[in-house]
């Protein structure tokens, strides 16, 4: 591709983007194609010779866009939402224009500092004390990766790197079953093994950890010669919005010297309104906390930031250094490739920086509290419907339901049935979760564009096709 064509091309995929969100609402939410058809119209061969972009550009909008599940769609309340904000769209492209690995601070001074100021605005967004530092990772799942080797290390005093886990004290990880399935993954990566990941019982509305039961397990584990390690609490966890009482549970790892790593991966963009705040009070005195601007906030996939009371820790744990990748003669500057697992690292800071200063915090704040009162009215409606219930609350903007008039067949299968036939209509996506073994559907308004006529859509279709089918 020339430059001439790259111009062209370039042009032409920005007007085709603009196209694409402004029709969002014409189009279902999730494709109607069936397994291996997307798969079977691509050549079996990679092509010899190269092709012109005009007949490239035609395949990308006749096979792939047909296949695709809108997930910036007004009317996406499935799962979280991964906003992208067309601010935060255009700073991508830059970054891919640009293309620089931002492992080092000299391999991107502006992409390093950058991020650190980033980071720091984004403490100050969401009400968090000076003292954390941060870093923006690819994923949740990376930064609680991280936040666990951490963990361990610091148990093992800093033994489990070096020599592996054999001969060393079984460590053990404490949090509820609320908890996202990030973290038992990062507890079998780490070598920790499932058995270990020790589950403590839920109460209450929110599905919080016991505290005393926590307590408990900790001692036990130690008079068993067993390393208690570090604890894991939910803010607002993925199946029906689980939150932990974080500062009971930072009392306790505080009292046994234990790390405490927050997920807050959705919940967490909610923490720039105040009054959403008290979901997380004690997150403060965690040692690490997660939250995802990629989700609800708006910052393009992917933008995770993780805040780290002692970075040392951190870096002590993931940091080598070859002589390839030293910065001779530059110390005191950051080098973030040693604060995550990969070493590679994109240039995530700029579409967190433009989103914030396109819009501005107080914008921000009103699409929240927008969805989280949407989400409320449409949980209230349903609930004077006769043949709904709700399972769960809302929790910030997210609540389950299910439809109880099921004729003939069992209310999970209904339920099943229910949501596969709101999704095959294609005006609204949503997904199912269980509580406490039985399925529920959950609902969540977290769109970007989303605005309150889609929700009253939402309601429409789901009592419509709840009726349809009883
Ligand atoms: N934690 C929670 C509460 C989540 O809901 C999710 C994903 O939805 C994750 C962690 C994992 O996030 P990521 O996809 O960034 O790894």
């Amino acid at each position: 591709m020339n430059s001439n064509e790259f111009r062209e091309w370039s042009l032409r995929a920005a007007e085709w983007g603009v196209d694409y969100r402004n029709s969002l609402r014409e189009r279902p939410v999730r494709p109607l194609v069936e397994p291996g058809e997307i798969f079977k119209s691509i050549d079996a061969a990679p092509p010899e010779d190269g092709e012109t972009m005009q007949a490239i550009f035609a395949d990308f909008e006749q096979k792939i866009l047909p296949g695709m599940t809108h997930w910036q769609h007004p009317c996406f309340f499935a799962y979280f939402p991964a906003n992208a904000a067309p601010v935060s769209v255009v700073a991508e492209y830059l970054v891919s224009a640009m293309a620089a690995q931002c492992m080092l601070w000299q391999t991107s001074p502006a992409a390093t500092e950058l991020e650190t100021r980033v980071v720091d605005w984004m403490r100050q967004a969401l009400g968090l004390p000076e003292g954390f530092s941060g870093v923006m990772q690819d994923s949740a799942s990376s930064a609680t990766l991280a936040a666990v080797l951490t963990m361990r290390e610091r148990a093992l005093d800093w033994q489990g790197n070096k020599n592996g886990l054999q001969g060393q004290p079984v460590v053990r990880i404490y949090s509820s079953d609320q908890v996202h399935t990030s973290i038992d993954r990062a507890i079998w990566v780490s070598g920790i093994g499932e058995a270990n990941l020790v589950r403590i019982p839920v109460a209450g509305r929110f599905r919080a950890m016991q505290t005393t039961a926590l307590e408990a397990a900790i001692v036990t584990d130690r008079e068993n010669g067993m390393l208690p390690a570090g604890i894991i609490a939910s803010v607002g966890g993925t199946s029906t919005g689980g939150t932990d009482n974080v500062a009971a549970v930072a009392e306790v790892a505080k009292r046994h010297g234990l790390y405490l790593h927050v997920d807050a991966a959705w919940a967490g963009s909610a923490m720039i309104c105040p009054e959403f705040r008290h979901f997380w009070t004690g997150a403060e005195n965690a040692d690490s906390i997660v939250f995802n601007p990629h989700k609800w906030l708006g910052a393009q996939f992917d933008c995770s930031m993780q805040f780290i009371r002692q970075p040392e820790d951190l870096v002590r744990t993931l940091a080598i250094k070859p002589e390839f990748l030293k910065t001779h003669g530059r110390d005191g500057v950051i080098n973030y490739s040693e604060w995550s697992v990969p070493l590679g690292r994109r240039f995530r800071a700029l579409k967190l920086w433009f989103l914030l200063r396109a819009h501005g915090l107080e914008n921000l704040r009103n699409m929240i509290r927008n969805h989280v009162a949407w989400s409320e009215s449409l949980a209230a409606r349903l609930a004077r419907e006769p043949d709904f219930e709700i399972v769960t609350e809302p929790m910030l903007s997210l609540f389950s339901f299910r439809h109880l008039a099921a004729a003939g067949i069992g209310l999970d299968e209904h339920n099943l049935r229910l949501v596969s036939a709101i999704n095959d209509d294609g005006r609204i996506y949503l997904t199912q979760t269980r509580v406490d073994g039985q399925v529920a559907i959950r609902f969540q308004v977290g769109q970007f564009e989303t605005t309150a006529a889609d929700v009253d859509t939402a309601f429409e279709v789901i009592t419509e096709i709840a009726r349809g089918l009883s």
